[in-house]
């Protein structure tokens, strides 16, 4: 059986692309199917009304968030959130962690300016995050934002941060519902949803209701926050087919347990393959402190790297996909969202054994 190990866009629930392809085919009285139809009927409200339903119960979003269904990736949110959230003037507080944060605060400096609330650091080649407690946040910032997972470097916070005063906004793109969220303690949380959500081309949003005011008429209407809240998302035409299939999302997520199972499987998961790894007597090597290692993204490298590509290649062959590491870091990276199940894990697992039998 192919495993798929893709960072994004990654593997969907076998069962949701199964109901998607049947939805796509049903075609109501008038002939038309989901694709053919208006965003403003009552069909399509009510697929919307249900994947915000959806997610708000999976997060126990509580009622002063609204639920944003916003067109474009998360990288459009990187110059949105200024524009939506910063007064004139007003800078915004950046924590920098590794690859992802490091484009979010690129793209922020064209329409604010920006203070480090903290830096990662690399010491002795190990990448160790900002402990949440020694952030040093601008009280006069608009927000402090931060990348709750780095998809790249495979590190992750594990601690939910407490901003004070100062609205925290988490780029959650690579590891939204995988664990239960204090939602109450943000200001924004986004995601794009090609990871654990559904398909590229939507981004998720829970804004809080109090920050909403803060989009000026500077912002284009179909990218304002206040606005697209006002109209439930649909002042231009939603991503229909994304809506729909982050319903189908959500629907499988609530039939297998909701954020109390998914938190007990990417654990599961991560630490088999963080323990295979730490056991190789440095055959594989994991350059992530331990505290900091992400459960959606296990980044390592092999201990002679000159091995990497036949590592790749081999596992190609035994129908393990997509473990190339982002081409900025190199190296292995495994993905392990919501859908990859563990048996794609010990299919890995048993390959490392073997690869590193024949190479060690
Ligand atoms: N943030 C993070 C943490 C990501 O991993 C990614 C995509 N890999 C993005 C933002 C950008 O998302 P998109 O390409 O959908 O705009």
């Amino acid at each position: 059986m192919p495993w798929n190990f893709s960072a994004g866009p990654s593997a969907l629930p076998a069962p949701v692309l199964e109901r998607a392809r049947e939805e796509l085919l049903i075609r109501d009285k008038r002939g038309s199917c989901l694709l053919e139809r208006s965003f403003t009927g009552a069909e399509f409200v009510a697929t919307m009304t249900a994947a915000e339903a959806g997610l708000r119960e999976l997060l126990a979003v509580p009622d002063e968030y609204a639920v944003l269904f916003l067109s474009g990736g998360a990288m459009a949110q990187f110059g949105l959130l200024p524009m939506n959230l910063a007064r004139p003037g007003q800078p915004a507080a950046y924590v920098e962690s590794g690859y992802w944060s490091g484009r979010a605060i690129e793209e922020a400096r064209h329409f604010c300016s920006v203070s480090f609330a903290a830096r990662h650091t690399v010491r002795d080649g190990v990448v160790h995050l900002p402990p949440p407690d020694e952030w040093r946040i601008d009280p006069d910032a608009a927000y402090c934002h931060y990348t709750a997972n780095e998809t790249a470097q495979g590190a992750e916070f594990h601690i939910q941060p407490d901003s004070g005063l100062v609205p925290l906004v988490a780029d959650m793109s690579s590891n939204i519902l995988s664990r239960r969220l204090d939602v109450s303690r943000f200001g924004v949380i986004y995601a794009s949803a090609q990871k654990n959500l559904g398909a590229s081309g939507l981004t998720l949003a829970l804004v809080r209701r109090d920050l909403l005011s803060r989009s000026g008429s500077a912002v284009p209407s179909s990218l304002s926050y206040r606005i697209q809240a006002a109209e439930s998302s649909r002042y231009s035409t939603p991503p229909v087919f994304e809506v729909a299939l982050v319903k189908l999302v959500f629907d499988w997520l609530r039939a297998e347990g909701g954020m109390p199972a998914m938190e007990v499987r990417s654990l599961y998961k991560s630490d088999l393959l963080y323990r295979a790894i730490d056991d190789s007597a440095g055959f594989y090597r994991c350059f992530v402190a331990p505290a900091n290692r992400s459960r959606m993204n296990v980044c390592f490298r092999l201990g002679d790297e000159a091995l990497t590509e036949s590592f790749v290649a081999d596992a190609e062959a035994e129908g393990l996909f997509n473990l190339r590491g982002h081409s900025r870091v190199g190296g292995i990276r495994v993905s392990l969202y919501n859908a990859v199940p563990e048996a794609a894990v010990h299919a890995l697992l048993q390959f490392m054994d073997h690869f590193a039998a024949r190479h060690g």
